[in-house]
């Protein structure tokens, strides 16, 4: 079933965590900017990424034991090759 949100769908909160993840590893976003949590959808009962509400813990440690600049340099890397 799609969700009439039009958002792409997770079927856990780990999967959508990890796409959280991942797009701040590629995007390297501005501070305030792209998606910053991820939430269970009322409608479809899988899980969509958001940019309202405060930041995911699991984001937000990845940030700051420097797992996530890890991941960003690999990236980088990855697009220079
Ligand atoms: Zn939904």
């Amino acid at each position: 079933m799609s969700c009439p949100s039009h958002k792409n769908e997770y079927y856990s909160q780990a999967l959508a965590e990890e796409q959280l993840i991942d797009l701040h590893a590629r995007n390297n976003y501005a501070n305030g900017d792209g998606p910053v949590n991820v939430y269970m959808c009322d409608i479809c009962h899988h899980w969509h990424l958001t940019s309202t509400g405060g930041l995911n813990l699991e984001l937000k440690e990845q940030m700051e034991n420097g797992e996530l600049k890890k991941k960003q340099t690999a990236y980088q890397w990855e697009n220079k090759l």
